[in-house]
């Protein structure tokens, strides 16, 4: 089975790539030598937390105060100075617009200044790309390998047969898994984002105590909404008859709904893997963070005999160190980006080419 290394060799002398994040809440910067990231900057945005979700327009506010700081910090820590850069890789999409603008014109006008290559990346493929940073261990998935990608606003099956060659198996038709924590946790007044908190919670309940269903649709379809909404009427007539039905029950709800979720997204990774005859499975994104997910990943490879893999923490969330790796993909194979690219909100990509 052919390894990153095999398809990408590396260049010596090293180049040196700024990577900038900004498509949803979280402004990030780092710095690569090559494979090897050397920062990774993250200031995640609080002001979002007391209105229960990502508010748009305050995230580009915010995106705009952090940038320069951030990238300033990513820089030093790198031991590093701007003109020993490379090149410069940003997301240009998926992702809220008003966020994306603030990266793409901070990322154009720096690689104009220093007249360096600028790199567009796919937030999408950066998160799965994350897997070859350099890690202690030196192991990373073999090609071809399925990953999970699972955030706040995707869920995905991928099939990856090399760094830029990627195919979308299976993807949810209404909320993503990131979704449903946050918006159930809403729910149960537990704040947000609710995956960490479902996560903390679970671990002192039950997870068989409440039955919600476990949607069982085609192999390249996920669901979400009906564990929502079974959620809310559920809750709705226990409080009718216990008023304090969810403080006294939270652990155990929490522990149904996490083993609801994960069950969902395992038990179709493993008939896709089937399907697919792929032996190596990843997950990514930030409910990769979820230590179920974890658990549930690492048992259904022992069963199977089969290679699983899961991201540094500081890797699962949005980063930019993953932007940055996806970049050195994209410098590598010669793509470089105009001054007049544009951010792109939504992008058709991983289609499978039917011709
Ligand atoms: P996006 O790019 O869509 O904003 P991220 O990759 O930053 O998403 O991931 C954020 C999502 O990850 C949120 O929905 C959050 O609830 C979820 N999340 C983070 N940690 C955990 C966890 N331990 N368990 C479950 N979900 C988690
Ligand atoms: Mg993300």
């Amino acid at each position: 089975m052919p390894q990153f290394t095999d398809i990408i060799s590396e260049p010596s002398p090293g180049v040196y790539i700024l990577a900038i994040e900004s498509s949803c809440d979280d402004t990030s910067a780092a710095v690569l030598l090559n494979r090897k990231a050397l920062s990774n900057v993250v200031a995640s945005q609080k002001i979002h937390e007391e209105f229960g979700g990502v508010v748009p327009e305050l995230a580009s506010r915010a995106h705009q105060v952090n940038i320069v700081p951030v990238v300033d910090a990513a820089i030093k820590k790198a031991g590093i100075t701007m003109d020993d850069l490379g090149a410069i890789a940003y997301t240009s999409g998926p992702g809220l617009l008003g966020s994306l603008l603030v990266g793409t014109s901070f990322a154009k006008s720096l690689a104009y200044a220093k007249s360096i290559p600028l790199i567009e990346v796919n937030h999408m493929k950066a998160h799965i790309l994350a897997h070859f940073i350099e890690n202690a261990d030196d192991e990373y998935p073999e090609f071809p390998f399925l990953c999970l990608t699972v955030s706040g606003g995707h869920t995905q099956i991928v099939k990856i047969t090399a760094p830029d060659e990627m195919v979308i198996l299976s993807e949810t038709i209404d909320d993503a898994a990131g979704e449903a924590f946050d918006k159930i946790a809403k729910i149960m007044g537990l704040g947000y984002p609710g995956g960490p908190v479902v996560d903390k919670l679970a671990q002192m309940g039950d997870p068989r105590s409440i039955e919600f269903p476990i949607s069982n649709l085609p192999d390249d379809q996920f669901s979400f909404s009906g564990l929502k909404t079974s959620v809310l009427y559920f809750l709705q007539k226990k409080i009718d008859e216990n008023p304090d039905y969810i403080e006294e029950n939270k652990a155990d709800l929490c522990a149904s709904v996490q083993y609801t979720i994960v069950q969902t997204l395992i038990r179709k990774l493993e008939k896709v893997a089937k399907r697919e005859g792929v032996k190596t499975l990843v997950v990514a994104g930030g409910v990769s963070a979820n230590s179920e997910l974890r658990r549930e990943l690492f048992d259904l490879g022992r069963r199977h005999g089969w290679s699983t893999f899961v991201p540094e923490f500081q890797y699962c969330t949005d980063n930019a160190a993953m932007i940055g790796l996806a970049g050195y993909v994209q410098y590598m194979i010669g793509a470089r980006a105009q001054l007049n690219s544009v951010a792109t909100a939504r992008i058709e990509w991983g289609k499978e080419d039917k011709d």
